[in-house]
């Protein structure tokens, strides 16, 4: 939608045929607080307007009746250029939206699209800024982002980059790849310093992660003959349904779609002490085959990161993004308290966490 937006000039309208999103700033400078009035510290006076902000006046308005939002593609396609762009736009980077339209038997050029938000995803950094926190580079790295070795996460000698990584606004495909490369390169020269001398992987670590891996297979193996009823087992659950309670779970307590991503306090913890529940019931994840073997360490992984999601919601006493999220308990963006980076620590023995506030440099000058 972003590259539609700002490639063909797309925009919205509501089902009346009207422009809606002018209609709902005062309401949003209301809620959010009155930075958004000031020209200097708001993104609310942005151009273009941020996709947040967009979104919180899509949400408001289809909440007032008067969806289903279109994007008038109409105009754009009759010019055979834009035309093919579009499709471009969207063969090459989300070919669903094109199959969905196929599907409905929707053709953008004749009929102007529905538009809508939907669950919250978690992209890492390309989307949220969100990630392993990891060393910047030497030249411009104020001390509390510099640790030795370029693109090195708080794990000695563990680099990363691309949306693996945190603490950039947007990482793009060409940002990534060049990330992976001074990523490499700082590897390489932590291994040249003689710094992974000495690194030592025993026989009984491999086989003791071998084992671990293949448990969900060892498990199916096991119990797959008692099953009560349809795919229910009382020994184990499978992938898709581990799936889905995260998926319900996220989006009722951590603001997902079905709230109109509203959550607080209250429902943050009740989510977590959930979460904490199905992490228990993950140690008898069963899979049928290889296939679903990966699924159950996805889902792992999963977990993981939904948890590291509603550590950080219910750290961050603020509405960072109005239109992603919303704190019901804090709904304003707090420049004064929240202007700041917020990371956290895992404990891998207690799956505690430890939460803490860096600062945000800007160390990029805005030019405009
Ligand atoms: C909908 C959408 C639209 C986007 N649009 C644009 C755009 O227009 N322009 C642009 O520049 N960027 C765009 N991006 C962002 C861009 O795609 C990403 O920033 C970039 O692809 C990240 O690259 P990466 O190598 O860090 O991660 P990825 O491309 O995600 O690569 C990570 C790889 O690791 C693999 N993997 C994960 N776990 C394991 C494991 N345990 N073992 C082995 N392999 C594993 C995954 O399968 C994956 O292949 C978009 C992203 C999305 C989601």
């Amino acid at each position: 939608m972003g590259a539609y937006f700002l490639h063909l000039k797309t925009y919205t309208q509501n089902c009346l045929g009207e422009e809606y999103e002018s209609k709902w700033w005062p309401q949003l400078q209301e809620m959010v607080g009155k930075e958004y009035l000031d020209p200097e510290a708001s993104h609310r006076t942005h151009r273009p307007i941020p996709t947040c902000l967009r979104n919180h006046a899509l949400i408001s308005e289809v909440n007032a009746g008067r969806g289903p939002i279109h994007m008038v593609t109409m105009e754009a396609f009759q010019d055979p250029h834009l035309e093919e762009i579009g499709w471009h736009n969207f063969l090459g980077m989300t070919v669903g939206q094109a199959v969905l339209w196929a599907a409905t038997d929707v053709d953008p050029k004749n009929e102007n699209p529905e538009l809508t938000t939907s669950e919250p995803y978690v992209m890492g950094s390309h989307a949220t800024g969100c990630g392993a926190w990891c060393s910047g580079p030497e030249d411009v790295s104020p001390p509390e982002y510099f640790w030795g070795y370029n693109r090195m996460t708080t794990v000695e000698g563990l680099f990363g980059a691309g949306d693996a990584v945190g603490g950039t606004p947007h990482a793009f495909s060409s940002g990534s790849f060049t990330e992976g490369r001074l990523a490499a390169k700082a590897a390489c020269k932590y291994i040249d310093d003689g710094k992974a001398e000495g690194i030592v992987v025993s026989q009984k670590q491999i086989e003791d992660r071998r084992k671990e891996i293949y448990k969900p297979l060892e498990h199916y193996r096991i119990y797959r003959n008692e099953i009560t009823a349809g795919s229910v087992n009382p020994n184990y659950i499978n992938p898709r349904q581990g799936l889905d309670r995260l998926q319900k779970l996220m989006d009722e307590y951590a603001g997902g779609a079905s709230v109109n991503y509203m959550t607080n306090e209250k429902l943050l913890h009740i989510g977590l002490k959930k979460l904490k529940l199905l992490e228990e019931d993950f140690e008898k994840i069963a899979a049928e085959d290889i296939h679903e073997l990966l699924r159950a360490w996805e889902l792992k992984h999963r977990i993981l990161s939904s948890e590291a999601v509603m550590q950080h919601t219910l750290f961050r006493k603020e509405t960072r993004w109005p239109g992603y999220y919303y704190r019901g308990d804090f709904l304003k963006v707090d420049d004064e308290n929240w202007h700041v980076l917020t990371v956290s620590r895992r404990d891998p023995k207690t799956g505690e966490y430890t939460m803490e506030k860096a600062p945000c440099y800007h160390l990029v000058e805005d030019t405009e």
